[in-house]
């Protein structure tokens, strides 16, 4: 039996940043704060722990003082900088820089537009934290839509600049502009910034191609991982012989005998250890 790894999944640079720093930093200090999972892939949250890492939800952020607390890819709105300066909090900034410069690009536009009636709107997950940073850069005013649905709230009399989440898929964000241009009244303006990250867009067509040359695939992601979620779809739109798992403890019994070619991939948020470890079960259980 042939297992292989997909070359393509895996930790997006994003990602590896804030996990190098957070290392870098646990080499010097016992406790490093974390605002928020580091990753959405418990095994990875629990070999940090291991190493000192200690994850707060924004409640416990907002009692802790003198502390230093890493800020993880997806970024922060301004409030948790304020909220760290007043309680004497170091930052330890791992914000992914495509991250930021949608924050900048955000912030820009809110202040470019404040006082007209312009409507900023964000096509992302509600409550994502990489959202909540965005939405934090219009004080709040930004509107969030998430679905077809969610373009009820908008109002097509009134300007409206469109971003992205950067993790969202192309295919939606293009639904989510046609339907804008569909509703919009005459003589409105309407901009919208394709903001997704290729990092995660160039994951579709090569998880599609990969769960299609290989018999049976292993797709491995945290159970939290929207982004799991999402490409494990594709894999199994691609290959109906697709098995979503989150670590190897979950393969119990062989393959049929049929099975030939084993194909191992995942999410942006899946260890690369942890697919190896997961390779090495299939070899060994199929063996
Ligand atoms: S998906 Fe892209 S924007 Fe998001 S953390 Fe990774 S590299 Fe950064």
């Amino acid at each position: 039996m042939i297992v292989e790894i997909d070359k393509g999944s895996g930790f997006c640079f994003g990602v590896v940043n804030a996990i190098s720093s957070a290392e870098r930093e646990l080499k010097n200090t016992d406790t490093l704060y974390c605002l928020g999972d580091i990753v959405h892939n418990s095994l990875e949250v629990e070999r940090l722990e291991a190493l000192g890492l200690r994850t707060i939800d924004h409640a416990e952020f907002a009692r802790l003082e003198g502390k230093k607390v890493l800020l993880r890819a997806h970024g922060e709105p301004p409030s948790t900088y304020e909220t760290a300066e007043r309680n004497r909090i170091q930052i330890v900034d791992a914000t992914c820089p495509v991250v930021l410069q949608l924050q900048k690009k955000i912030h820009r536009c809110y202040q470019e537009t404040r006082g007209s009636r312009t409507q900023i709107v964000i096509y992302g997950k509600k409550g994502h934290a990489e959202v909540n940073g965005l939405v934090g850069q219009t004080d709040g005013t930004a509107i969030v839509v998430e679905k077809i649905d969610d373009l009820d709230r908008l109002d097509f009399s009134r300007n409206i600049s469109l971003f992205s989440q950067t993790t969202k898929s192309l295919d939606g964000f293009r639904t989510i502009v046609a339907e804008i241009e569909k509703r919009l009244e005459a003589g409105v303006q309407f901009d919208y910034h394709d903001t997704i990250c290729r990092q995660v867009a160039n994951r579709l067509p090569n998880i599609q191609k990969f769960a299609l040359a290989h018999d049976w695939v292993y797709f491995v992601a945290g159970k939290k991982s929207s982004n799991g979620r999402m490409l494990f779809e594709e894999c199994r739109k691609a290959n109906s012989h697709s098995q979503f798992i989150s670590s190897e403890e979950e393969i119990t019994e062989p393959l049929a005998k049929e099975v030939k070619c084993v194909g191992v991939c995942g999410a942006t948020s899946t260890p690369k250890w942890l697919m190896e470890k997961i390779a090495e079960k299939i070899r060994r259980i199929n063996g």
